[in-house]
């Protein structure tokens, strides 16, 4: 099992930290904030209790492979969000308690990116010395209402979209030069209006303010662009991770057919077509298709089409063709897959299919309908995408019964 005090990629006070970080030593927030579900436990601990829940819920198809888990499992979060408002202490920010709209102020998470906090921060000390208010639900007034920072691991590039409830910002020009003069490694600020009555994040109308409106990053030899809206996974020290399992688990040879269901912004197809013949990804976010179309031409990739479909409805279209494909990776949101996917893959008939899934209880019901349906469970990998929440990532490989 991980043994973080013999870590060599942490040095000996960071080991000591990331073990201590459970047991109620890490974090002032933890009790409140509630985002960190496992935080009672230190790592080592926190990874043994994945790895049972997983052999609990899919030790029954095959060996379960040991987690893989992060090294330094800290301030992995390249996406950060905080909310804005005020208290009697005057504006605040940082994250809603669970199941509530009232914000638990918090100016460093251990699982976020530390820079991500510092912006946040200095945005906050900013909208005092511009006098800009925070944005308030109750009456719909005030000007700021969330921060959000996506920062490219690899590439380092830094967005903030400032998420505001009118489109009308005082003084935008002389704000914009005050937060990149403080912190010159923001390469892109959008400005985001959100004038409804939700709990979404984000609004409709996206204007960009300072530099391209996007950021980039890279996983393994490819070059992605992220939006303030694209989906983009949040912990890339470990997606570098699941993705390579789930390319080595396709065990492609240069021919083959595959399909990359649910594929977002089109990462992981992008990322095996260079070993495949030919790669065709469907999902259902047109946003997310546009981003995927862009980053196949940005990646000089020719043999990967997109489509913006319903995947079930784009998978029983393709068996009632008559299409074949050899690999069919999914990676459905939690909910899992649904029978009509499942039943036009068995029809398809690929030799394997690869599941990658951030939820081991749907993904247990889907496997079981694959081994009712001629498939055999050859691999199951669990992977920390979210340490010290109660997430686990998983990937794994089915192929074809022999009969
Ligand atoms: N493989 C991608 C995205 C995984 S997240 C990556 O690693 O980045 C799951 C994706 O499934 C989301 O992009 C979501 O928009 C998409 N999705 C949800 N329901 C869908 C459906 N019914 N048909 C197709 N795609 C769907």
């Amino acid at each position: 099992m991980y043994n973080h005090g013999k870590n060599p990629f942490l040095n000996n006070q960071e080991a000591k930290k990331v073990e201590r970080v459970g047991k109620g030593n890490g974090c002032p927030h933890y009790k409140k904030c509630g985002g960190c579900h496992l935080q009672n436990m230190t790592y080592s601990e926190q990874l043994r209790y994945k790895q049972v829940n997983v052999i609990k819920l899919l030790g029954r198809f095959c060996r379960i492979n040991e987690i893989i888990g992060m090294e330094n499992p800290l301030h992995y979060r390249c996406k950060v969000q905080a909310a804005f408002g005020k208290d009697k202490s005057g504006i605040i920010s940082g994250v809603y308690q669970s199941s509530t709209h009232k914000i638990v102020p918090i100016d460093l998470c251990m699982i976020e990116d530390e820079k991500a906090d510092e912006i946040i921060v200095t945005v906050r000390k900013l909208l005092k010395s511009f006098k800009l208010k925070p944005f308030d639900e109750n009456n719909m007034t005030g000007f700021l209402r969330h921060v959000l920072i996506r920062k490219g691991f690899y590439t380092g590039q830094i967005m903030v979209v400032l998420v505001t409830g009118t489109s009308i910002f005082p003084s935008s020009r002389s704000f914009i030069n005050a937060l990149v003069g403080r912190h010159p490694e923001i390469t892109t600020i959008v400005q985001n209006v959100n004038n409804k009555f939700t709990s979404l994040v984000l609004g409709d109308k996206t204007v960009t303010l300072y530099g391209e409106g996007y950021i980039e990053d890279t996983i393994l030899d490819c070059t992605f662009r992220i939006s303030p809206r694209s989906f983009y996974q949040i912990n890339p020290v470990m997606t570098t991770k699941l993705y390579s399992k789930a390319i080595e688990y396709m065990e492609l040879t240069g021919s083959e057919t595959a399909i990359d269901a649910y594929c977002g912004t089109g990462t992981i197809g992008i990322l095996a077509s260079a070993k495949a013949g030919k790669v065709i990804g469907v999902e259902l976010n047109g946003d997310a298709v546009y981003d995927a179309k862009f980053n196949a031409k940005r990646n000089n990739i020719e043999n990967i089409e997109f489509y913006t479909a319903d995947a079930s409805d784009f998978m029983v279209e393709m068996a009632k063709l008559g299409q074949r494909a050899d690999v069919v990776i999914m990676d459905p949101p939690r909910a899992g897959s649904d029978q009509r996917f499942m039943s036009s893959v068995v029809t398809l008939s690929p030799e394997k299919i690869v599941y990658v899934s951030c939820n081991p209880e749907t993904l247990a019901r889907d496997l079981s309908y694959f081994v009712k349906n001629a498939y055999h469970v050859r691999r199951i990998q669990p992977v920390d995408m979210f340490p010290h929440t109660n997430h686990v990532e998983v990937c794994c490989c089915l192929v074809k019964a022999k009969t």
